[in-house]
């Protein structure tokens, strides 16, 4: 499944896994110019590929490594000879998918990538009239960037942003880390977002204030009920509910309780009230 739609100078690809008519997830890869921000999954390549075939694709960034963010750079690395940038710690994973084990969910959705070659990318990178800073995001995956147009005011998040009110965290996700990062970005000016789980959130800059807000008011409950002698469990269940069907559908990949325990076994949980 494959929708495009255009925001100003960019072109954006919403895909996902078609099963019948369901779609259990989708993500967005966003073209610019000659320069492609990630490539989405394999299970609509055939139909992303068509869509691109009047276009001259010279470049693509990938803003991390994970399998719905890469699923087609091989495709259009072979048929547009196009160059792949990322950070060097995706690198590794991009040139190599299998060396990262999937889960059941993630073959199912998304599938392995094949491998491609990329190279590492600058602090900087300009695409057509846009000049974007390349900032390193920690917290959701090794390598991660994020691409910042201060003229425009323009941000792609990558998986740094999905959504305000995030209730799971992901096994290899890190709460503080991720706090941390978009606190960083928050001090950009920023007008829009573009997400590859959201696609384009206009007032993104209010948007990220939110999160950071919500990720702040959760840790500090949490470690109050934690200080008060509640177990994690119970603290879970008061604060996110049991888990649900999103645990079981990723086999625990996704997990209010991580969320919970990840917290209170972070080092770095010292400041603000708010
Ligand atoms: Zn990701």
């Amino acid at each position: 499944m494959l929708k495009i739609s255009t925001y100003e100078d960019l072109t954006i690809y919403k895909m996902g896994r078609s099963i019948g008519k369901f779609v259990p997830y989708f993500v967005h890869a966003f073209l610019l110019e000659d320069t492609l921000i990630d490539t989405g999954t394999g299970f609509a390549g055939v139909e992303f590929l068509s869509a691109l075939k009047e276009k001259k694709i010279n470049r693509i960034i990938n803003t991390h490594y994970h399998e719905d963010h890469t699923g087609n750079n091989h495709l259009i690395q072979q048929t547009h000879s196009a160059r792949i940038f990322a950070h060097r710690d995706s690198m590794p994973y991009i040139e190599n998918p299998r060396s990262v084990a999937l889960r059941l969910y993630q073959k199912w959705i998304w599938g392995y990538p094949e491998g491609s070659r990329a190279e590492t990318i600058g602090d900087s990178m300009d695409i057509g009239s846009h000049s974007f800073r390349v900032i390193p995001c920690g917290g959701h995956s090794a390598g991660h960037i994020c691409l910042y147009d201060p003229h425009k005011k323009w941000l792609f998040t990558g998986d740094m942003f999905c959504g305000v009110r995030n209730i799971y965290l992901r096994r290899d996700e890190d709460f503080n880390q991720m706090l941390s990062s978009l606190e960083d970005l928050s001090n950009l000016h920023i007008d829009t977002i573009f997400c590859s789980l959201k696609g384009v959130v206009t007032g993104g800059g209010n948007a990220l204030s939110e999160k950071i807000k919500y990720m702040k008011n959760l840790r500090n409950k949490i470690l109050s009920l934690h200080r008060e002698g509640m177990p994690a469990g119970k603290i879970r269940n008061k604060l996110l509910g049991r888990e649900d069907l999103m645990f079981c559908v990723t086999g625990g990949h996704f997990s209010k309780q991580f969320l919970i325990n990840n917290v209170l076994a972070s080092p770095y949980n010292n400041d603000t009230v708010e």
